[in-house]
């Protein structure tokens, strides 16, 4: 006998999970969300895309998050070395959200789920997922694990797996296939930003470019409080000894613009070190389930499209399940895996030409092309959809072209 029987269950409280916990809620179905850590709990993904405000405003969402008063993202900045790359949400090709946040996570995903259980979701933390079984006509038994370790199982109709870095589907199902993305580590932490400097300076995201692999970020709050980051190759990390606490310190020196900044402050915890962080899967659904969020794929946070992916594939894996429980007809191959395919591939264009050196070109040639920097602008914001800009449309080839014209000119100048 189950211990209790759901119409949905959906592994994971994060952005991904909440999103398709509202979405389903709001249509009258009976969900279940069990999340393994107790809210609040630190997670990495602090920097959003106005594209994801689209997904909160659409299951009611959207209001609990104003209340927070998080920091109000409006664009983003790459800096390298004395060249400043600017962009303004609010000057790009597609139509759609001008600003979003950055925000720190733990009181973020915490206000998304506290809005659920306001709105009469069943979530229940401390609970995690060891175990699920398909029956062949794709519903399940999840065994779940209690935090004083008494199992109890669930029956579902379906399954959305948005358990992030914990890959419940994937590792229990075999799916879990190479990233395509070059391996980078990160290491990152949370300072007391008592430097900050007054104005927009002090609130700006920005990411330093220390060269071709390397950059750091800097993400501040608005309760103070500053996330710090840095992105290099696996080598790079290699070559400094020392606990992450002393690495963080030394590798701060690689930013000039920001050393005085940040130096000489203790760090909030001890500086995280994440190895190979980019993860794919052989499948993005089966019968009975959808991967979503970090679960499924995860490139890179150059371009911090993580929360964004997140909520997309967790709203349309949500409206996707609810009309196949309304016995209509869904394929998911073309309306969901291909769909979320499509973003991922262009985004995954970016990263890559990102470590390949030819965006960066493109970022830092003066004088900029305004029109160029539209188009680019409304990738950025996470609208990799809209066939319309070039600059999704011609994804895979664009930036190289574009760099190595770029190059050419320079080198006939020179
Ligand atoms: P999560 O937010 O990870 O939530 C998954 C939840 O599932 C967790 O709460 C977890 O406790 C729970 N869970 C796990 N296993 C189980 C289980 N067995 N049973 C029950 N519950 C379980 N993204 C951005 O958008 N912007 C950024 O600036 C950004 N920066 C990043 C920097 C780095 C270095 C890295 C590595 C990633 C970054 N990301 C960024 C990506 C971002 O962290 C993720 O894409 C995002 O958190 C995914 O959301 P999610 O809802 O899929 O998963």
């Amino acid at each position: 006998m189950p211990n209790e029987t759901v119409d949905v269950l959906i592994i994971g409280a994060g952005p991904s999970g909440a999103v398709a916990a509202a979405h389903l809620n709001n249509q009258n179905y009976k969900v279940k969300v069990i999340e393994k850590s107790k809210f609040p709990r630190f997670v990495i993904g602090e920097s959003l895309l106005p594209r994801c405000m689209d997904h909160f405003e659409e299951v009611g969402l959207l209001d609990c998050l104003k209340a927070e008063k998080f920091e109000v993202k409006s664009g983003a900045r790459f800096l390298s070395k004395d060249i400043v790359c600017d962009f303004d949400f609010s000057k790009k090709h597609t139509q759609g959200w001008n600003w979003t946040w950055q925000v720190p996570r733990a009181d973020f995903d915490n206000a998304l789920a506290q809005e659920l259980i306001k709105q009469g979701v069943n979530i229940e933390f401390e609970l995690e997922a060891i175990d699920v079984f398909f029956n062949s006509d794709g519903s399940s038994k999840t065994t779940v694990k209690t935090k004083t370790n008494e199992e109890l199982t669930i029956e579902a109709k379906f399954i959305i797996d948005s358990s992030g870095y914990g890959r419940v589907l994937p590792r229990f199902l075999g799916l879990d296939k190479p990233s395509n993305i070059p391996t980078h580590s990160s290491i990152f932490t949370h300072v007391k930003d008592i430097k900050r400097p007054e104005g927009k300076e002090g609130t700006l995201i920005t990411f330093d470019v220390i060269d071709k692999d390397t950059w750091f970020w800097v993400i501040p709050f608005s309760n103070g409080i500053t996330s710090i980051g840095f992105v290099g190759k696996n080598s790079l990390f290699e070559s400094y000894k020392g606990n992450t606490t002393e690495i963080m310190n030394k590798m701060l020196k690689l930013s000039n613009y920001y050393y005085d900044r940040f130096s000489n402050l203790s760090f909030e915890f001890e500086p995280v070190h994440i190895k190979n962080y980019s993860k794919a899967v052989t499948k993005l659904y089966g019968k009975g389930f959808a991967l979503t969020g970090n679960s499924a794929e995860f490139l890179d946070p150059v371009f911090s499209s993580g929360v964004t992916f997140a909520t997309e594939s967790g709203l349309l894996a949500a409206k996707l399940i609810s009309k196949e429980l309304n016995g209509e007809c869904v394929n998911w191959k073309t309306d969901y895996a291909d769909y979320i395919s499509e973003g991922v591939t262009v985004f995954s264009s970016y990263v890559k030409e990102w470590y390949t050196g030819n965006l960066q070109t493109l970022f830092f040639h003066r004088p900029e092309n305004l029109e160029v920097k539209k188009q680019i602008c409304a990738v950025l914001a996470g609208y990799v959809w809209d066939k319309s800009n070039p600059f999704v449309k011609k994804h895979n080839r664009i930036i190289s072209s574009m760099a190595h014209l770029i190059n050419m000119q320079k080198e006939m100048t020179e």
